[in-house]
């Protein structure tokens, strides 16, 4: 049974001042994952999690996880101008990213962000923009497929990130030479995980990979970097995973791999869909039945909104508010009004009879949500609200407007 965290007469009372749909965002939930993240981790002192700032790039959230002890994972240039506006520096900044432009790097430097190596020709383009960083990290790519028991959880060999281990090697033995003093290894191999054994077993590998590293090179392997991929449970049936078990069975990995090695390290995380994911809901309005050879729903909201329903076919569970004991004896195809058949939130969901003006919860939409959005269709991306902690709403994001929509034309000039 999945809840909503607000009720039908809190969705009225904001859907009164900012109309649907809009992004709504539960703060009192972000922080006890957090702080829950946190205490699992505890064991390990120099423990940090960078927000993956992708989910939800707003700059009031990140300031909520900033109090919690986050620091953030960039992975582009604007990414890093959010970083510096909010005076987010040095090492609660990691920048991730690959394929990238100079004056990304550029920016990173100046606000003295860890630097994620994504492949073995970034150290010489690097260290032709700026003399390397003491601190620096690199991503690693074990290739083949990523097994936790006998479940095959992805395939390595076909992701364009990282290095392979000859590479690291090489790059690290170059970079000691250009100065670099502590370095940290990032690898990031299943996303949306639901086992409690993802964390561990890439630790696991990535602990031999450290004192393996360490012996060969004798560099100091100051952080491990497990970067995201703890899931979330969409569906109803899902079992959540247990941060606690996670951080514990790490913690067993470590005692096992690092400990006999006498080397120390930072455990760091890059979580962005287990952080907020579950503590945001887009909120819409039914507008529209129609009833062909099926009955469709139509919302004021679309893929604009939330694209994971259309590209990824991902499940997001549905919520007529009001209606949360009601019988799910309808079954319905609830839909956004794109010119494009595959923008259904929904296709062949039972749920309550639904009437026009009904708001709708769409849930688990605070990762990978309004972010994703898109313009499509001239579509206008929605407001973003926050439910503080005493229960009290506040605006952080205002719904884009036409206006916003052609500021990259000379508009007016077109109908002269
Ligand atoms: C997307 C991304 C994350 C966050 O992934 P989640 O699935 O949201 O946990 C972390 N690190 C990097 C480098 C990413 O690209």
């Amino acid at each position: 049974m999945k809840s909503p965290f607000i009720s039908l007469e809190k969705a009225r009372q904001i859907a009164a001042q900012y109309p649907t749909p809009f992004h709504i965002y539960n703060e009192a939930g972000i922080r006890k994952t957090a702080r829950d993240l946190y205490q699992a981790f505890s064991w390990n002192p120099g423990f940090k999690e960078y927000y993956a700032v992708k989910a939800a790039p707003n700059p009031v959230l990140l300031n909520i996880l900033r109090e919690e002890g986050c620091g953030i994972d960039c992975s582009s240039y604007t990414e890093l101008m959010l970083a510096e506006a909010l005076g987010f520096s040095g090492n609660e900044v990691m920048f991730s990213s690959n394929a990238t432009p100079r004056e990304d790097y550029m920016l990173a430097h100046k606000i003295h962000a860890i630097i994620n190596l994504d492949d073995y020709s970034d150290v010489d383009s690097v260290s032709k923009l700026f003399p390397l960083p003491e601190t620096m990290s690199l991503r690693f790519n074990p290739g083949g497929s990523f097994s936790i028991g006998n479940a095959i959880m992805d395939h390595p060999q076909e992701a364009k990130y990282g290095m392979t281990k000859e590479q690291i090697i090489k790059a690290i033995k170059k970079m000691l030479s250009l100065g670099v003093k502590h370095f940290g290894i990032h690898s990031f191999l299943a996303s949306n995980t639901l086992t409690n054994d993802y964390y561990p077993t890439l630790a696991e590998l990535l602990f031999h990979l450290a004192v393996d590293i360490h012996k060969q090179t004798g560099a100091h392997i100051a952080f491990l970097n497990l970067s995201g991929g703890i899931g979330i449970p969409y569906r109803p049936e899902d079992v959540p995973n247990d941060i606690f078990a996670i951080g514990k069975k790490v913690e067993a990995a470590y005692q096992k791999v690092i400990c006999p090695s006498g080397m120390e390290l930072s455990i760091y995380t890059e979580l962005g869909r287990y952080m907020t994911g579950p503590h945001g809901a887009l909120i819409a309005t039914a507008i529209h039945e129609k009833k062909i050879y099926k009955d469709y729903i139509g919302l004021d909201a679309c893929a604009a909104n939330l694209m994971r329903p259309a590209i990824y076919k991902a499940y997001h569970h549905i919520t007529v508010l009001g209606k949360e004991n009601a019988p799910s004896d309808h079954l319905y195809d609830v839909t956004g009004g794109l010119c494009e058949n595959n923008d259904k939130f929904a296709i062949d969901r039972m749920l309550p009879e639904i009437q026009i003006g009904d708001l709708i919860y769409i849930h688990d939409t605070g990762a990978h949500g309004f972010s994703m959005g898109y313009n499509y269709n001239g579509k206008l991306r929605s407001a973003e609200i926050l439910l503080q902690e005493d229960g009290s709403f506040k605006l952080i994001r205002r719904a884009e407007t036409p206006k916003d929509y052609f500021a990259t034309l000379d508009f007016l000039h077109l109908f002269d």
